[in-house]
């Protein structure tokens, strides 16, 4: 079935005829931006030119909100955005003008029209994540430890269900899975609105080209990269590399995943090394001090808050009203899907309720907000490019149902059934199958499982659907159905399959290394299962694939109940999802209690 109004297929070749006029205004304001990231090599999606009407949330420094505001996306960039389609028309009159012809109006008039009926922010940008873990459930955590070497190096569980696991289903040599693994990743982060997603590792397949949400590691929005690091500082020559990278771009490390001195010495070693700076984005910062905080914001450090992760697996968190206090500049994120929330959407309800309990409603709506867009963005150095929904930017936007006046709020509570639409660079990629089939042809579109089974809420009830392909780059077409078969068949680890997949060479190495004698000239299910059991410690139990969206995974609120790190407060999580989010809702109703 095609897209009812073939009109919009018309525009894309009046749209083109305003490239030339769009690149040399872009440069003309932004001389020290390529033009290559503005108008993209080809367009992944059908509807190129289009205005969208609705609430807008800017993110502006104004911070206006418009009820009825009006933006033209133009080839992947927000050429204008009003408080209405008429002050829309005299904005784009506006507009530096080298040409001197009318020719801009016009493609404003030809461009389709499309009232999304919720509320349009700027994307979400997921400063804190491991992408390649999202195929994980959350973990049953029995105990508190004190910092991520702990768990990460000491506890056998976590290595068998999740090192060994994932070098398993990863590496070229076993399973061979990369690619799978992380656009599951990318999936997950889609269905919960995000737009940028750090985290993807340079040495898995699917990072190697930006195929659905920006990799902030190598998406080029900005001149400047970005380095994402776990460990730092484990010798001389790692300190070296990272003054090298610092010297090209953002650091974003994790720093302080934990408490005790070891942790606060982190952060003396890395100013030792000269590494505290505006460069630095810090991730956790749980066993940072309030000099420490002023330090950094005395700087321009930035901090990511990933709370949940935190709670879970220590108990505690990021003195965040200190670090607010000092002037530190905060972020929020999710860290990863085995012990914290599944995405951004989720992290804002975890962070309402610390808030709310711990911090005194210190934080304001508007505050969480930017947090998770203008913050982040301006953290990588992606201000004028992102975070802000204003002329010039590049068109990621993210739109979801306008259930309570404050649209603040709003975000705040939205879930993942709440999502609209997602768009990155211009293009529809993921949302409500009604929307996206005014961008899309439906052969182009996957429907997702993002709505709860039985559930009859509006939100719930409605079709989600994925443009699962990227093709501009040179990535392998991927249905989400072939991606999540194949990974959830890998989980379940069957000696048969296993052998199947492994070569005879990689049978016999492995086997030399454990002492295991030789395997069969045909690899055979034992041998399989002396493989998993000598290698990798595996099976243990069978893990199943992790749901996409919070609704749809009823185990992981049973695993987070019964965590024994978490305060009783964050208990209350499941309330936000309980709730019919497809209704409008008063300002003053919250899941969690009082609000500001
Ligand atoms: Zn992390």
């Amino acid at each position: 079935m095609q897209v009812k109004d073939q009109s919009a297929r018309m525009q894309r070749g009046v749209g083109w005829v305003l490239v030339s006029f769009l690149t040399t205004w872009w440069v003309f304001c932004h001389p020290s931006k390529a033009i290559a990231d503005v108008v993209p090599a080809a367009p992944a999606s059908d509807l190129r030119s289009v205005v969208l009407t609705g609430k807008i949330v800017t993110m502006n420094a104004a911070r206006d909100v418009w009820p009825n505001g009006a933006l033209w996306v133009h080839n992947g960039v927000i050429v204008a955005v009003a408080r209405d389609r008429e002050a829309l028309e005299s904005a784009v009159g506006e507009l530096p003008n080298p040409a001197g012809d009318a020719q801009q109006i016009q493609a404003l008039r030809a461009a389709r029209v499309v009232h999304v009926n919720g509320v349009i922010y700027p994307g979400l940008i997921d400063l804190h994540n491991h992408p390649e873990y999202a195929i994980y459930p959350l973990l049953p955590i029995k105990r508190k430890y004190k910092d991520r070497y702990e768990w990460r190096f000491y506890d056998d569980d976590y290595a068998r269900r999740i090192t060994n696991l994932n070098t398993l289903l990863t590496a070229p040599h076993y399973l061979d899975l990369a690619l799978e693994v992380g656009r599951y990743g990318e999936y997950k982060a889609l269905v919960g609105g995000t737009t940028s997603l750090q985290g993807g590792r340079a040495n898995l397949a699917y990072a190697k080209e930006e195929c659905l949400v920006r990799n902030i590691e190598t998406s080029p929005v900005a001149s400047r990269l970005a380095f994402s690091r776990v460990d730092i500082g484990r010798d001389a020559a790692e300190w070296q590399r990272m003054r090298e990278e610092r010297n090209n771009g953002m650091l974003v490390v994790h720093l302080a995943e934990g408490v005790g001195p070891r942790m606060a010495n982190e952060f003396e070693a890395l100013k030792r090394s000269g590494l505290l700076g505006p460069e630095l984005v810090a991730i956790h910062g749980v066993g940072l001090t309030g000099v420490q905080f002023k330090e950094m914001a005395s700087v321009g450090a930035k901090l990511v808050w990933s709370p949940l992760s935190n709670f879970l697996l220590y108990g505690q968190t990021a003195d965040i009203a200190v670090a607010r206090a000092a002037g530190v500049k905060l972020s929020l994120a999710p860290d990863w899907t085995p012990s914290g929330s599944k995405s951004i959407l989720g992290e804002l309800k975890v962070a309402d309720l610390v808030n709310i309990h711990q911090l005194g409603g210190t934080l304001s709506n508007r505050e969480l907000v930017e947090m998770v867009t203008i913050n982040p963005a301006e953290a990588m150095g992606w201000q004028g490019r992102l975070g802000t929904i204003a002329p010039g930017y590049l068109a990621d936007l993210v739109i979801v149902d306008d259930s309570v006046d404050d649209p603040y709020r709003n975000l705040v509570l939205a879930t993942e059934e709440n999502v609209r639409l997602v768009m990155i660079r211009g293009d529809a990629l993921y949302g409500d199958q009604t929307l996206m089939g005014l961008f899309r042809f439906a052969g182009e579109l996957e429907v997702l499982p993002v709505g709860r089974q039985g559930v009859s809420s509006r939100a719930a009830s409605r079709v989600k659907v994925l443009a699962p392909n990227c093709p501009a780059t040179s990535l392998p077409k991927m249905s989400f159905q072939e991606t999540a078969g194949r990974l959830q068949q890998a989980l379940l680890l069957r000696p048969a399959d296993v052998a199947k997949r492994i070569s005879l060479e990689q049978f016999s190495k492995d086997f030399l290394i454990c002492g295991a004698g030789k395997p069969n000239d045909v690899p055979t299910s034992a041998d399989a299962q002396r493989l998993l059991a000598c290698r990798f410690q595996l099976p243990f139990e069978t893990t199943r694939l992790s749901p996409l969206a919070t609704n749809a995974d009823t185990q992981f609120f049973k695993t987070l109940v019964t965590n024994p790190n978490l305060p009783s407060y964050l208990k209350r999580l499941p309330g936000y999802y309980s709730t019919n989010q497809g209704a409008k809702r008063s300002t003053t109703q919250s899941p969690a209690g009082s609000i500001r």
